[in-house]
C-alpha cells in the first residue's frame, strides 16, 4: 500500500479548494436560491395571514399596526440578525359611509359603486345633491370655468388608454384625474368630485387612491365610481344632462398618528455599514386585501432574508428588508428611512423596490446609465436560465426614491405587469389573486440579484 506522500497532500487541498470554488460559483448559488424559494411555502403563507388577518391596514389604523407586529415576527422568524421598528408619522382618514345614486326624470333612481378618495373630505351628515359637469381634462375643466362649474358635482371620466403597452404609463395618463382632480376642480368652485376608477378594468369595483388638495383650495368631496357605472352615468349624462347626483360621504380626517417602518438586517461580513435595501409597502387600502399592492412585495423582502440565512450566504455589506408604512397616503416612510439612514451617516450601495405586483418575474429597472447600466445589463446572462431578461432603464420605486439623495442605486423588481391595473387598489386584489410560483420566482430573483450586486459592486 502507497504511503501518503506531502505531494498528495497538496493535491488534495488544491482539489478541495477547486470544488469549494465550484460551489462558490454565482451560477450554483443562484439556482441554489430559487430551488430553495420554490420549494418553499413560508412566504405563501405570510402572504395570506396579512392579506386576511390585517385587512384594512391603511396607514393609522390598527390593522396596520398588526401587519407591523406580524411583519416584525416573520422577519424575526426569517433570521434576521437584528429587527426593529422604526417611528413613521402618518395621516389618520377613517371612511365611514359612502353612498351615491343617480336622480333623474327620465330614468328615476339609479345607485353607483363608488369608493371615497383617501384624505377626501366628507359632505354634510344628509349628503349633498347636485348636478353633473362630465370632464376629460383641466383644461376643459378651465374652458368650463366658474360660471359652469360653481355648485356643481364635477365627473372626470378620461379612461386610462389601454393601446400604451406599459400599463404603468397608461395608468399615469389619467392619475392626475384622482390626485388633483378635486384640487382643481375646487379652484372653479365644484360641490364635489366623481372620478372614473383608475385602471383597465371594465368592472364594478370602484378602485381607491389618495387625493391631494393644494393649500390654497377648499378641501370638497370625492370619490371615485367604478368603469361600469362611469360608462351608466357618462350615458345617462347623454340622455338627461339635467340629472343629479345625490352623494353622501362622512370620511374624516383626525390628526396626525404614529405608525413604524419595519425593519430586518443581516449584517455584512466586510462593510457592515454599506446597506443593500429590498422593501415593499405595508400599508394598502382598507377597501383591498392589498395582495398585489403590497403584501406581496414585503413578503417577497422578507423571503430575501430567509433564502440569505437559510442557505448560509454570508453577504459582504449588510442587507436589510424593509415594509415601508405609508406609501399609499403621503409617503412619510421612506422619508423617515432615507431621513434616519443620514441622520447615522449610512452608506446606501442599492435599494430594490418590489410594489409593480407579484405575477411572473421579468427583470429589472436600473436608475443608471452608461456604462453602469451596460454593466448592470451584463447581469442578465445569470438569469438566462430562469427567463428572466428585462434589464432595462427605468425608476426604483416611490419608497425608496428618497435614498437617492445618499446615492443610493435605485432598482425596480419589474414582474409581467399586464393584469396589475386589474386589481389595484380594488377589492379584486385578494389573496386568491397571487400564484405562489409567481411570488416565489420574484423573492429568488431579488435574493440573486442583490448576492450579484455584493460581489460585484457596479
Ligand atoms: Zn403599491
Amino acid at each position: 500500500m502507497q504511503t501518503l506522500t506531502p505531494r498528495h497532500f497538496a493535491l488534495i487541498i488544491t482539489l478541495l479548494l477547486v470544488s469549494q470554488a465550484e460551489a462558490q460559483k454565482p451560477d450554483s448559488v443562484i439556482r441554489a436560491i430559487f430551488s430553495e424559494a420554490l420549494n418553499d411555502t413560508t412566504a405563501y403563507h405570510h402572504l395570506r395571514y396579512i392579506t386576511k388577518n390585517t385587512k384594512g391596514r391603511i396607514p393609522g389604523s390598527k390593522e396596520a399596526l398588526l401587519a407591523v407586529e406580524y411583519t416584525r415576527q416573520a422577519l424575526t422568524d426569517a433570521g434576521a440578525d437584528t429587527v426593529w421598528l422604526q417611528e413613521v408619522t402618518v395621516p389618520h382618514w377613517e371612511r365611514g359611509e359612502e353612498k351615491a345614486a343617480i336622480i333623474s326624470e327620465t330614468f328615476g333612481r339609479r345607485e353607483l359603486t363608488i369608493a371615497a378618495l383617501g384624505l377626501s373630505a366628507g359632505t354634510s351628515t344628509e349628503g349633498l345633491t347636485a348636478g353633473v359637469v362630465e370632464v376629460h381634462s383641466f383644461d376643459e375643466l378651465a374652458r368650463l370655468g366658474k360660471e359652469t362649474i360653481e355648485g356643481k358635482i364635477v365627473f372626470f371620466n378620461r379612461p386610462v388608454d389601454k393601446t400604451v403597452i406599459n400599463t404603468f404609463a397608461g395608468y399615469g395618463g389619467a392619475v392626475n384625474q384622482r390626485t388633483q382632480g378635486p384640487s382643481e376642480a375646487s379652484r372653479y368652485g365644484a360641490a364635489a368630485v366623481i372620478v372614473r376608477s383608475v385602471t383597465h378594468a371594465l368592472n364594478d369595483f370602484p378602485h381607491a387612491g389618495v387625493t391631494r388638495y393644494a393649500e390654497d383650495v377648499k378641501p370638497i368631496p370625492a370619490a371615485v365610481v367604478s368603469t361600469i357605472d362611469a360608462g351608466i352615468l357618462s350615458e345617462a349624462l347623454k340622455a338627461d344632462p339635467g340629472l343629479t347626483i345625490q352623494l353622501l360621504l362622512t370620511c374624516r380626517n383626525f390628526p396626525d398618528t404614529v405608525s413604524y417602518n419595519v425593519i430586518g438586517e443581516i449584517s455584512g461580513s466586510e462593510k457592515p455599514g454599506e446597506f443593500i435595501t429590498v422593501g415593499g409597502h405595508l400599508d394598502a387600502w382598507d377597501n383591498s386585501e392589498g395582495a398585489h399592492d403590497d403584501a406581496g412585495g414585503c413578503v417577497q423582502s422578507i423571503e430575501v432574508i430567509r433564502l440569505f440565512s437559510k442557505l448560509g450566504i454570508r453577504p459582504r455589506r449588510s442587507v436589510r428588508a424593509v415594509m415601508f408604512m405609508n406609501e399609499e397616503m403621503t409617503g412619510t416612510g421612506g422619508r423617515a428611512y432615507a431621513a434616519h439612514a443620514m441622520e447615522r451617516g449610512e452608506v446606501h450601495y442599492a435599494a430594490i423596490e418590489s410594489d409593480r405586483g407579484v405575477m411572473a418575474p421579468r427583470g429589472f429597472a436600473f436608475d443608471a446609465s452608461g456604462e453602469r447600466l451596460l454593466k448592470l445589463q451584463s447581469l442578465a446572462e445569470w438569469f438566462e436560465p430562469y427567463n428572466i431578461r428585462d434589464f432595462d432603464q427605468g425608476g426604483g420605486g416611490s419608497d425608496i426614491a428618497p435614498l437617492k439623495q445618499l446615492g443610493a442605486l435605485q432598482i425596480g423588481y419589474i414582474p409581467d405587469i399586464q393584469r396589475y391595473f386589474w386589481y389595484h387598489h380594488s377589492a379584486n386584489d385578494t389573496f386568491e389573486q397571487v400564484n405562489i410560483r409567481e411570488l416565489q420566482g420574484g423573492s429568488a430573483s431579488m435574493a440573486s440579484l442583490i448576492y450579484l450586486l455584493d460581489i460585484y459592486g457596479y
